[in-house]
């Protein structure tokens, strides 16, 4: 339907701006010395493990409770000074249920350009068997990794990290996040990036949103904007680690999105419709036809993830008859003893990938973003 666009640029030769490591370290806590070695791997098990950590962690419940105290604990551990924000959905029948956002901000040089880092910590699938290892618990211990890795350096824009509440349930953490914000916050938020099941699917891609067909946005629209400079810049940090650590950018579909760009079920909807420009991480795989065509639903080619995989139309041998759809979210294969089995090693090096390329991202924003 559209023309290709290709969208991977080249960073001109420079590679990195001398930048001094900070010297602000003005924390005495002392409070969690053990945190400071944790990884995104350990964060993962502390979070999705059945037995040795959380597990599922479903919206509006205790379980979801436990992981919102368990991101306060760790993020104080590392010396921010994190706050929970309530809130209250309601479901189909109108029953109402608590849940919560955890956000907390590293500054930088510059309090009047702030870049949000989100990513959502309930889950879904439980009744399958899902403890939301993949989703999203990658997305959640990516984001506590970069936490760790920069506290201590000197950025050029604010950082405000944002944990979303039942995001499962409808998006309900990151509508009421945003609804929440002043003019005057809003004004300052350059840009969003959504961190949402970055490990498991068989490649990691970053994604902008849909510009040919605006989201919904709650019936009103008309301050969306699908802007990709974020995309750009987290495409072009990825390229300049200079390693195997560049994100993917999907092919145009046909019928279905351009080159690079995604639908409207998770958190960087919100800031999108309030017109600010997203990028959104997503470990999956853009090449397979899925139940409803190339859009990134089905995450792998794995035979093991279908009921019969054809290698030949990379989709299902029967479509009527297909049940798993190379599915893992939401799936009795979203626990990190199963994605092990299936892809060792595979969720360790992406959220890895996902932690270098953010790291590099926000320590040069001046730098990426226009
Ligand atoms: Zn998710």
């Amino acid at each position: 339907m559209f023309p290709e666009i290709s969208t991977k640029k080249l960073l001109p030769g420079l590679a990195c701006l001398m930048l001094a490591t900070g010297c602000s370290n003005n924390n005495d806590s002392n409070d969690g010395g053990s945190n400071a070695n944790k990884s995104a791997d350990d964060y993962l098990v502390d979070l999705a493990h059945p037995t040795k950590g959380i597990g599922a962690r479903v919206a509006g419940t205790e379980s979801e409770r436990k992981a919102e105290a368990y991101l306060l604990a760790e993020l104080k551990s590392l010396g921010y000074a994190p706050s929970a924000q309530a809130f209250t959905y309601k479901d189909r029948d109108n029953n109402e249920f608590n849940s919560s956002n955890v956000i907390f901000e590293k500054a930088g040089s510059n309090a009047d350009k702030v870049l949000v880092l989100g990513a959502h910590y309930d889950t879904a699938g439980e009744d399958l068997g899902s403890t939301g290892a993949t989703d999203n618990g990658t997305g959640v211990s990516t984001l506590l990794d970069v936490a760790k890795r920069i506290k201590d350096k000197t950025l050029p824009y604010t950082l405000r990290f944002v944990f979303f509440g039942a995001e499962e349930k409808g998006l309900h953490g990151s509508n009421y996040y945003v609804s929440q914000l002043s003019v005057d916050d809003l004004s300052k938020i350059v840009g969003m990036v959504n961190y949402d099941t970055v490990a498991g699917g068989d490649y990691l891609y970053v994604h902008s949103a849909d510009s040919a067909t605006p989201y919904e946005c709650s019936g009103d629209n008309s301050s969306y904007a699908a802007g990709d400079t974020v995309r750009k810049g987290m495409l072009n940090a990825s390229i300049a680690l200079d390693g195997d650590n560049d994100f993917l950018i999907h092919p145009s579909v046909d019928g279905g999105y351009q080159a690079g760009e995604t639908g409207d079920w998770s958190d960087h909807v919100a800031f999108a419709c309030r017109g600010i420009p997203i990028a959104y991480v997503e470990a999956t795989n853009f090449d397979i036809d899925g139940k409803y065509g190339k859009d990134g639903y089905s995450q792998t080619v794995n035979p093991q993830f279908w009921t019969c995989f054809d290698e030949a139309t990379v989709g299902a041998c029967d479509k009527d008859a297909e049940v798993k759809w190379g599915e893992i979210w939401h799936t009795g294969s979203d626990r990190i003893d199963a994605m092990e089995s299936a892809f060792p090693g595979r969720v360790s090096s992406q959220m890895e990938q996902a932690v270098k390329a953010t790291v590099e991202f926000v320590s040069f924003a001046d730098y990426y973003l226009p």
